[in-house]
């Protein structure tokens, strides 16, 4: 069935917000945009960055059984050979006679061009890669690919990690970064764009035990989703059925999210069984196997591999955080991302823009600002500001008034409940650094006190 997005009322708003507050841009729009391309602008730069980070910290950085690794781009061209995608990395394309779109037939309902109805060529395999020259000769011998997956650079450092970082099996390798590929059908925005962001491990296993540890990294990594604020029930895991394996894959899950236009996959959990460690091996030459010591013998480790898309995964956190709420006439768009994802942490807002508030509220700033990213806005009213910062999904508001000079305190604002506290400007960062790693809202500072409660 083709995925085009139909008519969505949420998912236009959303690309709306993100391309009004500096999300995210269509590439080289000043020329006209360059199809399913997208550049990041300041807010979305640093969602995409803290989604990286957390998901770094939680899959590499707290375990002791993952390490990260960061190969190039460009490979040499007989990786692709050995892992099958020079190969098998194609997709069914036709063209329609009519109307001249080009189509994935496995993906379309029915026999004919879903724009005009028109009648469609045969399909053709189209091979997804993106075709470069390496040096200053263009012939065959000099082509080189754009990687379609971050993976194949994890399978051919394996000897190099285990070499180097003496590492036990069971353990992964992780990298994110670039793929390329230059799919037939894109859209529903940075869904499916032909340049895109992975996050992918290979998880290296005794043979026979696999299974466990695909259980496993199906578990942990629908867990992360969750922990990072994806409300449950628009998440689900999809078994994949026999044909929709690739003839090495012994098992296949996707989690899926709820998009705006259905559910569609967020991330790809396979268990591949030890071809690629075996393809490599006999392509290279090389012998990739692993010396165990338990056994006492040469095993060639089998690989699950959780493989997550940074677009896909930003698409769906906003997806998940955006809601509309009704406040007096207007109506209150806000962004409930989870604190760690937010892009500002906190914003400074001085209600007069006249020396002494604003001078506090310039300290308060440049202080707060050392630690996180932090907003300062003094344009309007306050309501406004708030709005404007809801928006953007900034968990606290930190105020700065006329009273600050008297007593030094400021008024903190909670995005979610609208709840506020008053706290001495001396306990202010604590407090908030606190609050931005879960402590309750209404747990206060000496001197602090509740200052609105909303309900
Ligand atoms: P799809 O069927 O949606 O094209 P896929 O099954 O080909 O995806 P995989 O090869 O399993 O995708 O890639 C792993 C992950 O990389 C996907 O779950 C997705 O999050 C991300 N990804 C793959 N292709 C794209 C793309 N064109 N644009 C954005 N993200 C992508």
């Amino acid at each position: 069935m083709s995925i085009e997005t139909p008519a969505n009322t949420d998912m236009e708003k959303l690309v709306s917000l993100c391309r009004r507050r500096g999300f995210i841009f269509p590439s080289s729009e000043i020329y006209g945009g360059l199809s399913s391309c997208w550049d990041y602008g300041p807010l979305g730069v640093e969602l995409k960055r803290n989604i990286k980070n957390a998901w770094w910290r939680e899959m590499v950085q707290k375990r002791d059984d993952v390490v990260g690794i960061d190969s190039s781009i460009l490979m040499h061209p007989r990786t692709w050979q050995a892992s099958g995608h020079l190969e098998g990395f194609s997709d069914p394309l036709a063209e329609c006679k009519g109307c001249h779109r080009r189509w994935r037939t496995d993906q379309l309902a029915g026999e004919e061009c879903p724009e005009c109805g028109g009648e469609l060529t045969e399909p053709q395999m189209f091979n997804l890669m993106f075709k470069t020259f390496m040096g200053p000769v263009e012939d065959a011998s000099s082509i080189v690919y754009l990687r379609p997956e971050t993976a194949q650079g994890i399978f051919v450092n394996f000897q190099n990690v285990v070499t180097t970082t003496r590492k036990k099996l069971p353990f992964g390798i992780a990298q994110i970064g670039k793929s390329f590929r230059n799919e037939i059908t894109t859209g529903n925005f940075i869904f499916r764009s032909r340049e895109f962001e992975q996050m992918e491990i290979e998880y290296f296993v005794k043979p026979g035990t696999d299974k466990g540890w695909f259980d496993y990294w199906l578990r942990e990594c629908y867990g992360w989703y969750q922990k990072m604020g994806i409300r449950e029930k628009n998440l689900r895991l999809r078994q994949h059925m026999k044909h929709e394996l690739a003839h090495y894959a012994l098992d296949c899950y996707d989690i899926d999210y709820l998009f705006p236009m259905g559910w569609s996959e967020l991330e790809g959990i396979a268990n591949r069984g030890n071809f690629d460690i075996t393809q490599h091996a006999s392509y290279s030459g090389k012998s990739l196997s692993y010396w165990d010591e338990e056994s006492k013998e040469q095993i060639t480790p089998y690989v699950i591999e959780p493989s997550a898309g940074v677009d896909r995964a930003l698409l769906a956190f906003l997806c998940d955080a955006y809601a509309e709420e009704p406040d007096k006439d207007e109506t209150r768009v806000i962004l409930h991302l989870h604190r760690e994802l937010a892009p500002v942490k906190t914003a400074v807002l001085p209600l007069s823009k006249k020396e002494p508030v604003a001078k506090k509220a310039e300290e308060v700033y440049s202080e707060l600002r050392q630690h996180w990213v932090t907003g300062y806005d003094e344009a309007q009213s306050i309501g406004r500001r708030y709005r404007r910062q809801d928006e953007i999904g900034t968990p606290f508001c930190v105020t700065i008034d006329f009273q600050t000079l008297d007593d030094n305190q400021v008024t903190v604002r909670e995005r979610d409940s609208m709840n506020q506290i008053r706290v001495p400007i001396k306990s202010l960062r604590e407090t908030l650094s606190a609050k931005l790693d879960g402590e309750d809202f209404f747990v206060l500072p000496a001197g602090g006190q509740i200052w609105k409660q909303e309900n």
